[in-house]
């Protein structure tokens, strides 16, 4: 018998939004085992699509099809979707060789995350469904794209919540302890195996270019990890600070600064603190970016995380000069793009500083958002002008 679930009314309406995940309180009958592929059904038995089922998350489903008569969710259409998704990488002509393959609900492969650098491959399998079709990603991704080699970086704490264990290992081929990729006309040495996320933060790759196209005179990029935008920028500017908190991050951007022949001052130290020591020294800045990790991970975090973020844009803007410009980034999906915005203004009216937005940008085009799936719209980026 093919396994099955029933939800509850409310269940049956989430899916009619077009959500593709439901709760597990929203599910009230159960004829499967962990990781299994069902049929979904209302609560009258009528066929609502397949799904990926969860013993443990709190997220019990996450939906393959759509629909009492959609195609079943064999194997077939795992290997068509990810075809699909290679195929819309290719159309972005992405001038790049690491950017996403395949990320997760927005290209129909729930919790299936694919990251290319160069000749390799980095695979993330995030629920009990999908990770018992690792073989089966790893064999078709082995037959498209004959990778030198394929590295499952299973170690996000998500894992945890389906009952999964954190593992990194090689699943097929060789992964070097580095790989060299290029960005934008950028060299990166990366660390698959340790480096934060899948080894970069890919989905920042188009709003350092536009932040390229403002950035002039002194420059300082705050939460640089390896520097990602102040290697793109330095190009432009007269002087460019970098900073982060972390030492190994530091080293690596200063590893990648030598191999692209572009000086820049990079210091460890805790930007909260530092924005503050230049404040009382006068220091003056043309281009400031804000690139902070996710201060609000959870509901319960927001408030706080509202605070952070106010207190860096507002001490950011206040070391602008005039005619200077602001890239200022949330990757925190529990503050919207409204929210994010209303706090940037607040920030503005304490720093006394009245501001343009001149564009407002999402992660990159390889990181697709899906419409009425907030979970998947987490990185807004603003960029901003000082008025005199
Ligand atoms: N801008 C980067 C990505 C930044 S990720 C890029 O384009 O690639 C966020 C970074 O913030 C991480 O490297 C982390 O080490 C750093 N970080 C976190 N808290 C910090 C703090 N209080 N001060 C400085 N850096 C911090």
């Amino acid at each position: 018998m093919i396994p099955s679930v029933v939800l509850s009314t409310r269940g049956e309406q989430r899916l009619q939004s077009g959500h593709p995940w439901v709760y597990r309180s929203d599910v009230t009958e159960v004829r499967a085992e962990a990781g299994d592929r069902v049929i979904v059904r209302g609560p009258r038995g009528r066929p609502l699509g397949h799904a990926f089922y969860s013993d443990r998350s709190q997220i019990a489903i996450r939906m393959l099809t759509f629909g009492g008569d959609g195609a079943p969710a064999d194997d077939g259409l795992i290997r068509r979707r990810i075809e699909a998704a290679l195929a819309f990488r290719e159309s972005l002509a992405i001038d790049a060789t690491a950017y996403r393959l395949i990320h997760g609900e927005a290209d129909q492969l729930p919790s299936l995350i694919v990251d290319r650098y160069g000749d390799h491959l980095v695979v993330q399998t995030l629920s009990q469904g999908m990770d018992r079709l690792l073989p089966l990603v790893v064999a078709t991704l082995g037959d498209l794209i004959h990778p030198r080699g394929i590295l499952a970086r299973n170690d996000p704490r998500a894992r945890l919540l389906e009952g999964l264990e954190q593992r990194v290992e090689v699943l097929a081929g060789e992964i070097p302890e580095s790989v060299t990729v290029a960005e934008n006309g950028i060299e990166y040495d990366v660390d698959l195996r340790r480096g934060q996320k899948t080894g970069l933060f890919l989905d920042q790759r188009e709003n350092r270019a536009a932040a390229a196209l403002y950035a002039h005179g002194r420059v300082l990029d705050c939460f640089s990890y390896h520097g990602g935008f102040a290697l793109r920028l330095a190009r432009a500017a007269s002087e460019t600070i970098a900073i982060d908190v972390s030492e190994d991050a530091i080293a690596r951007l200063r590893a990648n600064a030598a191999r692209n022949g572009v000086a820049i001052d990079a210091r460890v130290g805790n930007v909260f603190d530092d924005l503050r020591g230049f404040e009382r020294l006068g220091e003056r800045f043309d281009a400031i970016v804000l690139d902070p990790p996710a201060f609000a991970k959870s509901k319960a975090a927001i408030e706080k995380a509202t605070t952070g973020y106010k207190e860096i844009n507002l001490r950011a803007l206040k070391l602008l000069n005039p005619g200077g410009m602001l890239v200022t980034c949330s990757c925190s999906y529990n503050v919207n793009e409204g929210a994010f915005a209303q706090i940037v203004y607040e920030a503005s009216v304490d720093a006394r500083a009245h501001v343009t937005v001149v564009e407002k940008r999402m992660q990159a085009r390889d990181h697709p958002v899906l419409l009425g799936v907030p979970e998947t719209y987490y990185l807004k980026c603003f960029i901003l002008r000082k008025l005199a």
